[in-house]
């Protein structure tokens, strides 16, 4: 605990009514440096029950895109050469090193690496 933050030691005033209550009462104290907590809440995040685009196969790939209305061009094709599906995003030869369902189920460093290429590229 940083004992030079203002918030330090305080304990917050006393709940006077029942709907109002504090964020203090429910939060808690990092004991990892703030860089590795924030991954590993990320991680928690790819892990839980939230959608991500890339394991539901809602990612904004051009097959995608085409179907659900919003590209007018017949253009469906990946940088690489091939259609640009859900399927393709986990193999496609631009983005190393590639991945299966179940990496993204595990959202493991393959499953992150790929993620993250794909939301440089806007997908
Ligand atoms: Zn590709």
């Amino acid at each position: 605990m940083d004992q030079r933050h203002p918030m330090h030691g305080y304990s917050g005033p006393q709940r006077r009514l029942k709907s109002r209550r504090s964020f203090i009462a429910n939060s808690t104290t990092i004991q990892d440096p703030p860089e590795q907590h924030r991954i590993l809440k990320w991680r928690e995040e790819l892990q839980c029950e939230k959608p991500v685009p890339l394991r539901t196969g809602v990612a904004k790939t051009k097959s995608n895109m085409m179907k659900w209305g919003y590209q007018k061009e017949l253009d469906i094709l990946c940088e690489c050469g091939e259609d640009q599906s859900n399927d393709h995003l986990l193999q496609c030869t631009l983005a190393p090193p590639g991945c299966t369902t179940d990496d993204l189920a595990l959202a493991n460093e393959k499953a992150i690496s790929i993620t993250i290429h794909w939301l440089k590229q806007n997908i």
